[in-house]
């Protein structure tokens, strides 16, 4: 596939191309040939500095002067725009993350649908008057936080943006965005789109380069009003850090180790469908990917049978031929991924397929679907996050047990319930400690459900009307009149 269309590879800063103040590049590659697909600036301070000062700037020019119609029209303009160029953007973002191109032009899809549900969203967001009595007015108004900053990480790279993006500027904010070292280009054609669709100088800002560099000048600068940070928890932690020193907001997206939880009743057709989906969707490099089964014992053997069939089926390649699995995103990922399979062999899980590159495959940072069975809840598999294609399964005797298990995990993103008994499902979606809980499904995750973690999967909620909380704040105004005569 050759390059057409690749966007400007500096910064984007109060509407202009411009390199680094170093000169400085990184490379961005493609993970599928391990060649190299772009150099790219890489910023560091200076560049923040000047991304920050051209979003405050913009606060107070045309953007700030608009009515909240009008950002809804400019939305709505730039999700038409990103459905114009939404070809080249899904060719992009396969061939920088390495995803099968149908994923990569569903996540185009949602990424013009965020900034079309915002666009609708814009003029609605309301304060609220409180009755104090006669000689008494009392209101809220709903304000933009400022200056908003985003900082991305590789999966789902232009979609992840577009999910904090689209309701912070629908909210009258700005924006500075870091988009990440191995997955810039999606981010960079953005910014084309934004320049195309004549959006005002700094309202949008993109800064490239690395976490400890770029991201960490980001969130530790005292001039952003707020922070989204999607990513590891490790990092998020240093970016609330970073964030707590100048007391800013901060909306952490972080990771997940979500069950799957399939009882015997359940449509084991249809449950081994969505686990595999859960597993091997952007080849298990999702926050939200099903990495832990938890089945009903009576059921194991059949469902292991049925899973392994469906996941050694699966296609593996270059995300250009639109494979079911592309590779992972870079060679330092492959060698974390297989870390933790080692880990779980050494600890006794039982491997059934998998925990190897595809023997088809001579180059790109490939690995094959891998299950392994009998792993109990306090193994290192059951516990930590791999993002990876790495689904480690473990069976339970009845509901409370289940419901234990399924809890009993640092992380709390998502959860799933498959069973026919509408009792036990609402039951357990009250008590799994989850942001989103899904029956006899995974992953539909429309734009207009609210999504975010609970303990260390992170804390605030993108996605729906939820968002919009995120991106404004409440001022109270409080008025005593005085009374006739
Ligand atoms: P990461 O934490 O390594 O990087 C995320 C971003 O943070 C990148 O842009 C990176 O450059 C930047 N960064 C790194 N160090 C930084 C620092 N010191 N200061 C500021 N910024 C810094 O995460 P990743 O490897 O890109 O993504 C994988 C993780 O993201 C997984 O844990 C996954 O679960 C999580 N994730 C969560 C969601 C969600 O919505 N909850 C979505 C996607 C990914």
């Amino acid at each position: 596939m050759e390059l057409a269309n690749m966007p400007p590879t500096g910064h984007f800063i109060g509407g202009k191309w411009v390199e680094s103040a170093s000169g400085q590049q990184f490379e961005t590659m493609n993970p599928a040939t391990e060649e190299v697909l772009a150099k790219v600036a890489r910023g560091g301070m200076a560049e923040v500095e000047q991304a920050v000062a051209a979003a405050r700037q913009a606060l107070s020019g045309p953007w700030g002067m608009m009515p909240p119609k009008e950002h809804g029209r400019f939305l709505h303009t730039i999700s038409q725009h990103i459905t114009a160029h939404a070809g080249e953007l899904a060719r992009l973002e396969t061939l920088d993350n390495g995803k099968p191109l149908s994923l990569a032009e569903e996540e185009v899809r949602g990424a013009a649908r965020y900034f079309e549900y915002y666009a609708g969203a814009a003029d609605k967001i309301h304060g609220e008057q409180i009755p104090l009595g006669p000689n008494r007015l009392n209101f809220t108004v709903r304000e933009p936080m400022g200056v908003t900053a985003h900082i991305v990480p590789w999966n789902k790279p232009l979609n992840i943006l577009a999910r904090s993006l689209a309701p912070a500027l629908a909210t009258g904010n700005t924006a500075v965005i870091k988009p990440s070292e191995l997955t810039p280009l999606t981010a960079l054609k953005l910014a084309e789109i934004f320049a195309e669709a004549g959006c005002a100088p700094g309202v949008i800002n993109v800064v490239n380069g690395f976490g400890e560099e770029a991201g960490a000048a980001l969130a530790g600068h005292t001039a952003i009003d707020h922070l989204t940070f999607t990513g590891s928890v490790q990092t998020g932690r240093t970016v609330m850090k970073a964030a707590a020193e100048h007391i800013k907001p901060v909306v952490l997206e972080l990771g997940g180790k979500s069950p799957l939880l399939v009882f015997a009743d359940a449509d084991l057709d249809l449950a081994v469908a969505e686990a595999v989906n859960g597993i091997s969707t952007n080849c298990g490099q999702m926050c939200s990917a099903g990495s832990r089964l938890l089945v009903e014992s009576s059921i194991k053997e059949a469902f292991v049978a049925k899973l392994a069939a469906r996941l050694a089926a699966l296609r593996i390649g270059p995300g250009v031929d639109d494979p079911d699995m592309g590779p992972l995103v870079s060679a330092v990922q492959v060698s974390r991924v297989t870390g933790h399979i080692e880990i779980a062999q050494s600890e006794g899980a039982r491997m059934v397929l998998g925990g190897k590159r595809p023997s088809h495959l001579s180059r790109g940072y490939f690995l094959l679907p891998t299950l392994f069975d009998g792993v109990l809840p306090d193994m290192h598999i059951a516990q930590e996050e791999v993002f990876g294609p790495v689904l480690s399964l473990t069976t339970f005797a009845d509901e409370a047990e289940a419901l234990r298990i399924a809890n009993d995990v640092k992380y709390g993103l998502i959860a799933a319930v498959f069973t026919q008994n509408i009792d036990r499902a609402l039951r357990l979606a009250l008590r799994l400690q989850a942001g989103q809980v899904f029956v006899n499904e995974y992953y539909t995750g429309d734009e207009e459900m609210p999504f975010g973690g609970t303990k260390q999967s992170g804390f605030g909620r993108l996605k729906g009307l939820a968002a919009l909380d995120e991106y404004t704040q409440v001022k109270n105004v409080a008025v005593r009149m005085k009374g006739e005569g």
